[in-house]
């Protein structure tokens, strides 16, 4: 026995009672059988139906070997079924379906380009085309075509033909699959399209509302086409007009050219970056210059130590220590600690993390890094104090540079 689609016949009935046939346990969950059911399973690229049976939420609908399957989250107990399936779901994944029709006949009425495949996504819906090229004047003229359709509000029929009776029809697809009384069930959108499907459809094109192709890109040799339909192209076309409202009114642009006044922000920006970088180059060289001046020797290393309220540590230590000799301890406070990066010239050997260590131990310190670069914090104390202890250091030990 296999379950009886009504879905087939009514796409538009949402609530129904059906008497419960069997309740199966389904991994850690439950699945229920009926003779027949409105609920679509998840098949040919458009997804499952959501709802309720007996007011537990359906999480999945599954079709094997011609059974569907209702999975549940808690078991049922009851003999009857009351069902009610999500309206907003099945509408948006039949606006997508009837709209995908509409669209891969219109891809072949004005380019000739077949649909191989087709997805209705959470986020967008997708068609792959065989198409040798594709541009964005073709994408505006299988647009506009597919619209034009809709605003004809144009029937749209479920027959069902038999294997004798389908030769005399012009199908835009093989049909694969045999309903169950053995006909091949084919959605017409009137004088427009024929193709074989087993999907939920709409009544006529209007209910689609329209069809927008959000973006294309070429895919193994064939190209991609995102699309919505109706209420999801609505809340898109929502979403993005204020966006771009929004950012329009920061530039204190028209929405119709933000695009070039963008575009030539993003110029005067790099070139500004370019001519900013080329200054903090020169300027970073004049201040490590003047920190070098007042400098003390000790043991033939340059020490300094200094802290910086203005500027970028990093930026000044990476400059100082491109001398050699040179030791530099940069701090700058952040609450009740400082910040620092202790760093020494190349041709020390000197082990900055050992130091660090050593010197730092009593003063909370956290941080680590390279031998000659490390960056950490410690708690704030007397620049005076920090000067002691570096240069008892440096006196004591023994460099061999
Ligand atoms: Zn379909």
């Amino acid at each position: 026995m296999t379950t009886q689609k009504l879905y087939y016949n009514d796409s538009y009935k949402l609530d129904f009672e059906e008497n419960i046939l069997k309740v199966e346990k389904w991994n850690d969950k439950f699945a229920v059988l009926f003779e027949k059911t409105y609920f679509y399973p998840t098949s040919g690229g458009q997804p499952c139906d959501k709802g309720f049976i007996n007011n537990i939420p359906v999480v999945d609908v599954i079709e094997k070997e011609g059974n569907i399957y209702h999975i549940l989250e808690k078991n049922l107990t009851e003999n009857k079924a009351i069902c009610k399936i999500d309206y907003n779901t099945r509408l948006e994944n039949s606006q997508h379906h009837t709209g995908q029709h509409l669209l891969s006949q219109a891809f072949i009425k004005v380019k000739n380009y077949p649909t191989i495949s087709m997805h209705i996504g959470k986020d967008y819906s997708t068609i792959e085309i065989v198409a040798s090229s594709l541009n964005i004047e073709d994408i505006n003229k299988v647009e506009d075509l597919a619209n034009q359709i809709i605003y004809e509000n144009r029937k749209i029929n479920i027959l069902y033909l038999s294997e004798d009776e389908i030769n005399n029809y012009s199908l835009r697809k093989k049909p694969k699959k045999k309903s169950s009384n053995n006909d091949i069930r084919v959605i017409e959108i009137e004088n427009f399209d024929l193709s074989p499907c087993g999907g939920t459809h709409l009544k006529s094109t209007s209910e689609i509302g329209i069809i927008k192709i959000i973006s294309f890109e070429k895919y193994k040799g064939n190209y991609r086409v995102n699309f919505l339909c109706g209420k999801k192209a609505l809340l898109d076309y929502r979403y993005k007009n204020f966006a771009i409202k929004n950012i329009s009114n920061k530039f204190s642009a028209s929405e119709y050219n933000i695009e070039q006044i963008i575009n030539k922000f993003i110029d005067d920006f790099e070139k500004n970056k370019k001519e900013l970088n080329l200054i903090k180059k020169d300027f970073y060289n004049l201040l490590s210059k003047n920190i070098l001046n007042d400098c003390k020797i000790i043991n033939n290393v340059k020490v300094i130590i200094k802290e910086e309220k203005n500027y970028d540590i990093k930026d000044i230590s990476q400059n100082l220590v491109k001398n050699q000799d040179i030791l530099s301890f940069l701090f700058l406070e952040n609450n009740e600690r400082y910040n620092f990066i202790f760093s020494c010239s190349d041709n020390l050997k000197i082990n900055l993390n050992e130091i660090a260590r050593k010197l730092f131990k009593d003063l909370s310190f956290k941080g680590g890094g390279k031998n000659n670069f490390i960056q950490g914090s410690i708690n704030k104390v007397e620049k005076s104090f920090l000067e002691k202890i570096i240069s008892d250091y440096l006196n004591k030990i023994n460099l061999s540079i």
